[in-house]
């Protein structure tokens, strides 16, 4: 008997190739295979006479053989079979391209059932390639039928037949997980019913009842796995800390802190004094001072006699965290270093040692400090910083450095509360939503390159009151080379240098060059020996240059909007009055709409609900991202109701059954979804 678990191959029609080609869809057996959902469906239930076809619409027509199929080679490699159906109203002539086998498939007086586009006028009606199937069988015809996400050397009806087959032969196996009460209560369909009609739906009523259940499932199945993982992590017992009075450190600083960063800072502070590991996201905007949070509880876990390491993505932003965060410590004794690809042999060795004596404390770095010769006295705390550049497991690999060390996470990518709440399920998250004082907006213009010159005019006028500016160019692709970063920013810094701005300093920088010059030019732009850096998105994500007072950014179109934002909020990090400039030839109706939410609004929350608004949540789960699980049917945006009404079923049934162990279908299917995933979560 075939079960979820028989291969693929199982099914008639898959042979090795084939199984081949739906691996690259990830499926292999068949509980995959009824799992891979259609991405949309066509509507082929609408049956015409064939004197009421319209022109360019499609529709279904039963008619009968009237003339023996004709095939006629036209030229090599074009063949035609051609012959003429009739109903009760009027003729059809049908025509399919390089099928010559048809001819023999058609049998004059037989009644078929055609599906395709109605082209041409009475009464020379005609239609090219149509569907076909003996009248009655409605398989491809008279309903509605799904259509799959496709790769090479599968076709939709080898899917679709192939999905048939594995519904029919599972269907014993499809047992419902989701506990009857739970089915009941929130009104959802039997699991059966689901596959079947998320499939091959019987109408679109039925389609409806299919998703929601399917959407529930999913939803609810996440909500409790990470539950599950949340109170594991809370059976292993942290580094527990000591209260401590904050104000030493909140006096050494040269601003008072907002009250969101005092907020932040307060929960960090009481998780590391909880029994079990911190593992807090802080969100908040850019610019919003998430740096000092991360201080804070440095410096609170340095009070306690623990290490720390900071990890940052870029080699900039961890040199430019060391450079504030390290006088600020070192202040208070508190030992700091940094750890980047670019140093040397000589210095890594000492600080390694130092690292691994506690001399160190502190230790700031990228990726390098992931590396295995790395290693800790005791470290108690893990900052990681922009953390959608990290995945899950690199979180989880620096925390495996030490005795569960309590985690903080940083981020500025400010994603909307229940996307958050998804992908985040298992961190608790503060929100810094309040700037420092002082801030001004940054007022945004989108404009077509027909301004260049007044933008050019402009920037020399701030540049003549001391200001700095940023020029951002994408990668542009020449013909079919890979994209060069280098080309697009270096030519046009030396024309703006050449043409533009002889009298001024205008320098290239891009993530090609060598880490020692990337770092030399940022160096001097900080210091203010630049006028004019033109960049790449290496400067994107946390560089601050509080001078800085213009942003302009070359084919915007290029960019997405949560990115622009991020872009965007270099500038306006001072006292200055700053300025976003948008630049696009790009007519086009989206980009006309994402350039307009940038001039209208600087709330990088609203920016991001907008941004899912245009894209949908497929960019924030790519399961890259976060390791969790990808939602197939739950679409976030318009499933708001279902996530709240499976988010409530998941906590009634965690209060009655902890460890779901009176549910154990439910909880095989959980440990199978997150199997992959439960080292990199813990
Ligand atoms: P982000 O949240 O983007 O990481 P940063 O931590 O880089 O923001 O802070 C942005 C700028 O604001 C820095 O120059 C920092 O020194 C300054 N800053 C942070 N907190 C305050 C505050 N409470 N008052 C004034 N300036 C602040
Ligand atoms: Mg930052």
């Amino acid at each position: 008997m075939p079960d979820m678990t028989t291969n693929v191959r199982y099914v008639r029609g898959i042979g090795e190739q084939r199984a081949k080609s739906l691996q690259k869809l990830g499926i292999t057996n068949l509980r995959e295979l009824i799992s891979y959902f259609p991405r949309a469906y066509e509507d082929r239930r609408e049956y015409r006479r064939i004197a009421d076809l319209v022109p360019g619409e499609n529709a279904c027509v039963r008619a009968m053989v009237a003339t023996e199929p004709k095939l006629s080679h036209i030229r090599k490699g074009l063949d035609l079979v051609k012959l003429r159906v009739v109903d009760e109203s009027a003729a059809l002539e049908l025509t399919y391209f390089n099928q010559s086998y048809l001819k023999n498939s058609f049998h004059l007086g037989e009644e078929y059932v055609f599906y395709g586009k109605a082209e041409g006028n009475p009464p020379r009606r005609q239609m090219v390639n149509p569907l076909f199937e003996p009248e009655g069988a409605n398989r491809v015809t008279g309903r509605i039928v799904p259509i799959y996400p496709l790769t090479a050397g599968v076709s939709q009806n080898v899917l679709s037949s192939a999905v048939r087959q594995g519904l029919d032969a599972c269907a014993d196996d499809l047992t419902d997980f989701l506990p009857e009460d739970v089915r009941k209560s929130c009104q959802l369909c039997h699991v059966r019913y689901a596959y079947e009609n998320v499939h091959f739906p019987a109408d679109e009523e039925a389609l409806a009842v299919a998703r929601r259940r399917l959407a529930f499932e999913e939803l609810y199945l996440l909500t409790l796995g990470l539950r599950l993982l949340r109170d594991r992590r809370g059976a292993v017992t942290g580094q527990k800390c000591a209260p401590t009075d904050l104000a030493p450190f909140y006096d050494a600083l040269p601003f008072s802190l907002t009250g969101a960063q005092k907020r932040a800072i307060g929960d960090a502070v009481r998780d590391m004094c909880a029994d079990r590991p911190m593992n807090r996201l802080v969100q908040g905007d850019v610019g919003s001072g998430k740096t000092m949070v991360a201080a804070a509880a440095i410096w609170f876990a340095a009070q306690n006699g623990m290490q720390s390491a900071l990890m940052a993505p870029t080699e900039i932003l961890a040199e430019q965290h060391y450079k504030t965060i390290a006088p600020l410590l070192e202040g208070f004794g508190v030992r700091c270093a940094l750890l980047t690809a670019a140093t040397t042999a000589k210095t890594r060795r000492s600080v390694l040692e130092q690292l691994s004596s506690g001399e160190i404390t502190l230790a700031i770095g990228t990726h390098a400090l992931l590396s295995a010769d790395v290693t800790y006295q005791r470290l108690g705390l893990v900052v990681t910083d922009e953390q959608h550049r990290f995945g899950v497991d690199q979180r989880a690999a620096l925390g495996a450095k030490g005795d569960n060390p309590h985690l903080l996470v940083m981020s500025a990518t400010p994603i909307p509360r229940t996307l958050a709440l998804m992908i985040y399920g298992d961190l608790d998250v503060s929100l810094i939503d309040e700037l420092p004082p002082g801030r001004q907006s940054i007022d945004t213009y989108a404009v077509n390159s027909g301004y260049h010159k007044r933008i050019y005019d402009f920037l020399r006028k701030l540049i003549a009151e001391g200001r700095q500016a940023y020029i951002i160019c994408p990668m542009v692709a020449e013909n079919d080379e890979l994209p060069d970063e280098r080309k697009a920013v270096t030519v046009y810094a030396e024309a703006l240098q050449k043409d533009v701005f002889p009298d001024l300093t205008v320098t290239p920088i891009h993530g090609k060059m060598k880490p020692k010059e990337k770092d030399a030019v940022m160096r001097a732009f900080a210091a203010g020996e630049i006028d004019i850096l033109v960049s790449t998105t290496v400067v994107e994500v946390g560089v601050d240059v509080p001078n800085a007072a213009v942003m302009l950014i070359e084919n915007a179109e290029c960019f997405g909007l949560s990115q622009l934002h991020q872009l965007r909020g270099r500038v306006g990090r001072g006292s200055h009055k700053s300025y976003c400039i948008l630049v696009s030839d790009n007519t086009g109706e989206d980009n006309r709409q994402r350039l307009a939410v940038m001039t209208k609004t600087n709330n990088g929350f609203a920016i991001a609900e907008e941004d899912l608004k245009l894209r949908g949540p497929g960019d924030f789960f790519g399961s890259r991202q976060h390791g969790l699980p990808s939602l197939r049917v739950a679409d976030l945006t318009c499933d708001m109701e279902l996530l709240h009404l499976s988010r409530a079923a998941a906590e009634r049934l965690i209060a009655d059954d902890p460890d779901l162990a009176a549910h154990p279908a439910l909880r095989g299917r959980i440990d199978e979804l997150f199997e992959l995933h439960a080292t990199a979560m813990n």
